[in-house]
């Protein structure tokens, strides 16, 4: 899933009042109930076993029946009911494995598991107290880690990040970097002090403390002054001031003194702005992050629910489905970073439901993690072969769960967001937009909703490098790129095209109200005033929009974008045009005249 995070989007997690004990007896208790209905139905298909047959569907049936028994007995912590269940699964394995054959011993020997589970059944339905399980626990009442941890009450998931209190103090003994980084910084509203030697930062770290620093490694006196400085700031210091280093020095030693002294992370030179703003972002921002948002298939509703009960107990969303044939649907509206499936269900299998989802443009880098009782692990290989990422085995403890879930979907925000973003502005990169197109795409042509997408290019950019340098030119491409995510709405995504050009594409807009949008951004770009050298100048960028229906494909509305782009460059710049019939590409077999300007 490739969303801008949102609030809109995220439904509310359910039965977040009630509270986990209750659901978790309320789970067992329902677990329990459905035993008798479960173990009629294995007796029938068991009953029309025969002998000396093959019978591949029914041994799928009672295989798939059996193993998620195993699976959810242990998770609800009935062992016995759990190894005989897993008896019977190994009986219909061999029969599978050899053929399919129906051997004359089978019935009996699935008769007799039947008669232990039976026995057992009503025995469960006796024992009511749900803390007897084992593995049943959730971890203590500290959060276990710290991606998971639950929500401060303040927290206000989805809300644009306001830097604007945060002062950062840099120190860099090249001024015109140092200077440089402060200006990028102050773009996106961090208030920067920049100092070029390690004894005024020390001085003014004394007066006023920062939300965070930036520090070089290398400076004259020492190839390690800055890690040093960090040391000694941070001897006597009740609450560390998070440190990033940036260097460009790329050795393990200088990693290693930074790791030493305290820094939170190390940017090499030439710095990234936006890996930069990550950091900071992260480590200065007072809020907790979003909750991580997890969709747990399994075709045993009582198992899914437990799953996704202990992951929303450690603060996450879960939704918990029954059907694979819901998941996609699901993923439409559910901005999941994660699924959990389970491997046997009966309609669909989790690889095969993994395969539909990496088909799919937009799923591609969804992790999948199977939860299974699975524990052949050649058939775990494989299982995992057809893109999936990892394998819990049934019964799950909770606190492994929560940190397995933790951990891998953290760990794929982070790597997503550097994939899919443009290192100078933090938009999206061209391929991350363009996928974003396709899927818009895709969605007005199914909900038979307008989708406008726009080009927009910097007007006699050329001349802005030229006049005031490319530092300063990258202020401006900065600037824009805050204008269009500040002003535009949450469900609009913005790109970088390439170079100085920007692609958005807005869904459910008409094209008229897109060019009202877009001609308003365009005025109030043009206001502001850039500095450089003390010299003042303005920008203006001109902008060509296409809607769909009118073009029908991304291709034929970029295309379209793009040409009438072209247009508003040549009626004079500062302007919008939008795309017209005239702009359509002529049909392979047509004999248009148009050479494509
Ligand atoms: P027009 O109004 O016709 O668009 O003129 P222009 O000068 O903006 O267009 P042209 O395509 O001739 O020049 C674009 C310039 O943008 C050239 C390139 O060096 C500059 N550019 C591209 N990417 C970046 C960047 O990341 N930073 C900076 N500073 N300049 C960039
Ligand atoms: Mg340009
Ligand atoms: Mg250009």
């Amino acid at each position: 899933m490739v969303a801008e995070r949102g609030n809109a989007s995220t439904p509310a997690a359910p039965n977040k009042a009630e509270s986990f004990q209750v659901r978790k007896a309320r789970l067992r208790a329902s677990f329990v109930s459905q035993l008798p209905g479960r173990l009629a139905d294995a007796r029938r298909a068991v009953a029309e076993l025969h002998p000396g047959e093959i019978d591949h569907a029914r041994l799928d049936a009672l295989y798939v029946l059996f193993h998620t028994l195993k699976g959810s007995g242990a998770t609800f912590g009935f062992r016995q009911i759990s190894d005989t269940a897993e008896s019977a699964e190994q009986a219909m394995r061999r029969a599978m494995d050899s053929g399919g054959w129906v051997e004359a011993a089978l019935p009996t020997e699935l008769a007799r598991l039947m008669d232990d589970l039976d026995a057992l059944a009503l025995a469960a339905d006796v024992q009511v107290d749900p803390d007897v399980a084992p593995g049943f626990e959730l971890p203590g009442p500290e959060p276990q880690l710290e991606p998971t941890s639950g929500q401060a009450p303040d927290a206000r998931p989805g809300q644009p990040a306001d830097r604007s209190q945060r002062m950062v103090y840099l120190c860099d003994d090249d001024p015109d970097l140092a200077a440089q980084l402060a200006g990028q910084l102050g773009c996106f509203g961090y208030r920067v002090r920049a100092f070029t030697n390690l004894a005024d930062l020390r001085e003014a770290v004394g007066i006023e403390r920062p939300s965070a620093m930036i520090l070089d490694v290398v400076f004259p006196e020492d190839e390690n002054a800055g890690p040093k400085m960090l040391a000694e700031i941070r001897t006597g210091e009740e609450e560390a001031i998070p440190c990033i280093f940036i260097s460009c020095r790329d050795d393990f030693g200088g990693r290693l003194q930074a790791v030493r002294a305290g820094g939170s992370a190390y940017c090499t030179k030439p710095i990234k702005t936006v890996e930069l703003l990550e950091f900071l972002d992260r480590l200065t921002n007072p809020h907790p992050p979003e909750p991580i948002n997890v969709l747990v298939v399994d075709d045993d509703r009582e198992l899914a629910q437990f799953h996704a009960a202990v992951l929303e107990e450690a603060g996450m969303v879960a939704k918990a489905v029954s059907d694979p044939e819901q998941v996609l649907g699901l993923l439409d509206t559910f901005d999941a970073d994660l699924v959990l499936m389970d491997m046997y269900m009966p309609d669909c299998s989790g690889p095969e439901l993994s395969r539909i989802l990496r088909q799919i443009p937009g799923h591609v880098s969804l992790p999948i993690i199977y939860v299974s009782s699975e524990t052949d692990v050649e058939r775990q290989h494989k299982a995992l072969a057809v893109g999936a990422d990892g394998f819990l085995t049934k019964p799950i403890e909770p606190a492994r769960l929560i940190a397995e879930v933790g951990l891998r979907a953290e760990r794929m925000r982070i790597l997503h967001s550097l994939m899919v973003r443009d290192g100078l502005t933090g938009l999206f990169n061209h391929n991350a937009i363009m996928q974003f197109l396709e899927v818009a795409a895709a969605n007005a042509r199914r909900a038979g909703t307008s989708l406008c997408f726009a080009m927009l290019d910097v007007d006699h950019f050329k001349s802005v490098n030229d006049t005031y340098g490319h530092p300063t030119g990258d202020q401006v491409l900065m600037a824009l790129s805050r204008t269009l995510r500040l002003r535009l709405r949450e469900d609009d995504l913005v790109g970088r095209y390439g170079g100085e050009e920007f692609a958005v594409v807005l869904s459910g807009v008409s094209v008229e109200r897109a060019k009202r949008i877009l001609d308003a951004l365009r005025t109030s770009f043009s206001n502001v005033t850039f500095f450089s050298d003390g010299q003042e100048f303005r920008c203006t960028f001109s902008v060509g929009v296409a809607d769909f229906p009118t073009f029908d494909s991304p291709d034929a509305m970029t295309e379209a974008a793009d040409r009438a782009l072209y247009r508003a460059k040549k009626g004079g710049r500062n302007r919008v045009e939008i795309a017209t019939v005239q702009d359509r590409l002529p049909e392979p077999d047509s004999t248009g005249t148009s050479d494509g300007s």
